[in-house]
């Protein structure tokens, strides 16, 4: 095997190289042809190698491609954030551009802790979140996130921030049903900050689907407005942790906007960028931007290529697109038959255990046994298969987690470009049967 010099994730395995993208397929150098069921990692939200984003790529690095923003702004970055305060539900109104989903939940957890000590109180600075999350691979993100294995090698560097089960119903850890349960899951929170003391916590972090971790586990109705009541009883801030949900993938801007909760504090990456730009955002609300904009007028993040124009004329070309398209009003519709398509296969195959998530974003859990819910024995190891299985047919899916008390499952995102069409979404849904099938 010739030698690469690209650290890939797993060393010696042999990836295939992409040549190009066209709407949902992507093509290999050998000629192969991929349908994206992934949108890479819930990503390319419109598609690949779409002509009016290259054109605005191509229109904004004629124009400038970079300026440091501690000295300056450009009309790229002006217009995206107008353009995302205007789509954002409530005050959610001033946006912090990063380059990453986890650089964007590190600058919402310092904005939340400086939120505190601009109105003079020091104490609060503790982050709390879920077990069965992720928030990002850096070591504040990572500290957030309840991802076992993702924080196994660095467990002495990183906080303990994780304190609370995900209302993950499928393995209910109360073995009970929503809503009869009274959201038990919702209420450790207010136990847990009566433990550690309200003044020691500046912030509750949370995916309003959890993604990676858990395989599109969407809460029951109930659950965010009894998680948003108790945040605001011990004035602790919510941070929504919309890198993967955001953007238009459950067919809102936000999916918390389904429960109709806001948060203080929300973070956007993934398909902010569609995948044409590495680009995401903090974005905070006036309340949280009141004692900052009285006090320090600063807040103490930020990185290089922050605001980047050129990342961020590529991205508000992606919300224009969306915008121009009514792509959004689709992802309900198409969802919905997704999801009801990947129920039915539950009678023809008896691995799948729960079929989940909301618009665009579903998970499909695997069992040994379907009545019982037993897992699979070894961790992650069908995950793989049917990722494998999947690629060999020319299906590209997404590997998750999902885990609750040592319950180590598998789980898989489908979560196609939001663009797709009906004939595409009929070969998806026999790509995945085929996938199934070469399975069992
Ligand atoms: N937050 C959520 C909910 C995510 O799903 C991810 C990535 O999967 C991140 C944060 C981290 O984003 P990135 O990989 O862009 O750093």
């Amino acid at each position: 095997m010739k030698r690469s010099h690209l650290i890939k994730p797993i060393l010696d395995q042999v990836y295939p190289v992409i040549d190009y993208g066209k709407g949902v397929y992507l093509f290999d150098k050998e000629g192969k042809k991929y349908l994206d069921g992934a949108s890479g990692a819930v990503t390319a939200n419109i598609g690949h190698g779409v002509p009016e984003i290259i054109e605005a790529m191509n229109e904004q690095a004629k124009k400038i491609s970079f300026v440091y923003r501690s000295q300056f702004t450009s009309e790229a970055a002006e217009q995206l954030a107008k353009k995302i305060a205007a789509l954002l539900p409530g005050q959610l109104n001033w946006c912090f551009f990063v380059n990453s989903g986890s650089e964007a939940t590190e600058t919402a957890m310092k904005m939340a802790i400086q939120y505190w000590q601009e109105k003079g109180i020091h104490t609060k600075t503790k982050v709390l979140s879920r077990w069965v999350s992720y928030h990002g691979i850096t070591m504040g993100a990572l500290s957030m996130s309840g991802h076992t294995s993702r924080r196994a090698r660095f467990v002495p560097l990183l906080e303990d921030f994780p304190v609370i089960h995900p209302p993950y119903c499928y393995r209910c850890p109360y073995n009970l049903e929503a809503p009869s349960c009274s959201f038990l899951c919702a209420k450790e929170l207010e136990t847990v900050i009566q433990r550690i003391g309200p003044e020691h916590i500046a912030a509750f972090i949370a995916e309003p689907i959890i993604g990676a971790a858990g395989g599109a586990i969407s809460p029951p109705e109930g659950y965010f407005q009894i998680i948003r009541q108790i945040c605001d009883k011990y004035e602790i801030l919510f941070i929504a942790d919309e890198v993967m949900t955001g953007s238009g993938r459950t067919g809102r801007m936000l999916a918390c906007e389904h429960w109709g909760v806001l948060p203080d504090i929300v973070t956007l990456g993934k398909g902010l960028g569609a995948g044409y730009a590495p680009i995401a955002v903090a974005v905070a609300s006036d309340k949280v931007m009141e004692p900052i904009l009285n006090g320090s007028k600063s807040i103490m993040s930020g990185h290089t290529l922050s605001a980047n124009p050129q990342s961020c004329a590529i991205s508000l070309a992606v919300l224009e697109y969306l915008e121009k398209h009514k792509i959004m009003r689709q992802v309900e519709e198409k969802g919905n038959y997704l999801k009801q398509q990947l129920e039915e296969m539950k009678d023809s195959y008896s691995f799948i255990g729960d079929v989940r998530g909301k618009g665009l974003l579903l998970g499909i859990e695997f069992v040994e046994d379907q009545h019982t819910k037993k897992p699979f024995p070894r961790k992650a190891f069908v995950t793989q298969r049917m990722v494998e299985l999947a690629k060999e047919i020319g299906l590209i899916v997404y590997p998750s987690g999902s885990g609750i008390d040592g319950v180590n499952g598998d789980s898989i995102i489908i979560s196609p470009p939001l663009t797709i069409n009906e004939q595409e979404l009929m070969e998806l849904i026999q790509l995945i049967r085929d996938t199934f099938s070469a399975f069992s």
